[in-house]
């Protein structure tokens, strides 16, 4: 059954619950490639997106990884082009001053140039991950969604998040109880593989043991553990 939406927002988390993987990562995911495909088209020639990008020192290792992804569903490469010329402009500038420095003022250059530029993809991934975070509990007031965010696959950082939103309701007391017991059962089936793990005790491994190190790897690391599986299976 799908579940009840009553906005555009709505029918995105409905189908970013539909796909495999913690809702909050595949949501976020998706506004975030919708982001790089806007500034890929028109933002790359605004002067004001430029500037702040060049104050931003560029886009982080994560997002020029993601510009190359977008990038490759279009067809000119100018785009890109222009982006990681900003972003390695800016990161140059500060190598060439802690080349240029000698002594003491070296080392502080370094450490001026080995600061992560401050990305404004990961700015507007943090506003999108608080906003949907707040979505969904909100719709846990409502009975079939409290049961889809019940048994859904959080990974573990945007469950907490799901927590600091200290809702009240009883749909949600009930989501966040259903959660806690996955995350145990997760838990019990990797100690249960442990234990069957030995020559002897190897028939007694179960498939639900086996498959607790691939969900506990999802729920470690979220959405970057299936990025690496995706890329390996394109391979
Ligand atoms: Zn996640
Ligand atoms: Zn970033």
């Amino acid at each position: 059954m799908p579940l009840p939406a009553r906005s555009a927002a709505d029918v995105r988390l409905s189908d970013a619950f539909e796909a495999t993987g913690c809702p909050v990562c595949t949501e976020v995911a998706r506004s975030d490639a919708v982001w790089l495909e806007s500034i890929l088209a028109e933002s790359v020639n605004d002067i004001g997106f430029r500037e702040e990008l060049d104050r931003a020192r560029g886009l982080c290792r994560h997002h020029v990884r993601r510009v190359l992804d977008a990038d490759q569903r279009r067809a000119g490469r100018l785009g890109a082009a222009i982006l990681l010329r900003a972003s390695l402009g800016a990161r140059l500038r500060d190598i060439e001053r802690a080349h240029a420095a000698r002594g003491w003022a070296r080392r502080r250059r370094a450490e001026d140039a080995a600061r992560p530029p401050a990305c404004p993809g990961c700015a507007r991934e943090a506003s999108t991950t608080s906003w949907v975070a707040g979505a969904i509990v909100r719709l846990a007031d409502d009975p079939v969604w409290a049961t889809a965010i019940g048994d859904a696959p959080f990974c573990l950082d945007h469950l907490v998040l799901l927590l600091r939103e200290r809702s009240a309701s009883g749909g949600w007391a009930a989501a966040e109880a259903r959660q806690l017991e996955r995350l145990r059962d997760l838990r019990d089936l990797l100690e249960g593989f442990a234990h069957t793990s030995s020559h002897d005790r190897r028939h007694l491994q179960t498939d639900g043991q086996r498959a607790a190190i691939d969900a506990a790897a999802d729920a470690l690391a979220g959405d970057t553990a299936r990025q690496r599986n995706t890329t390996r299976s394109n391979r």
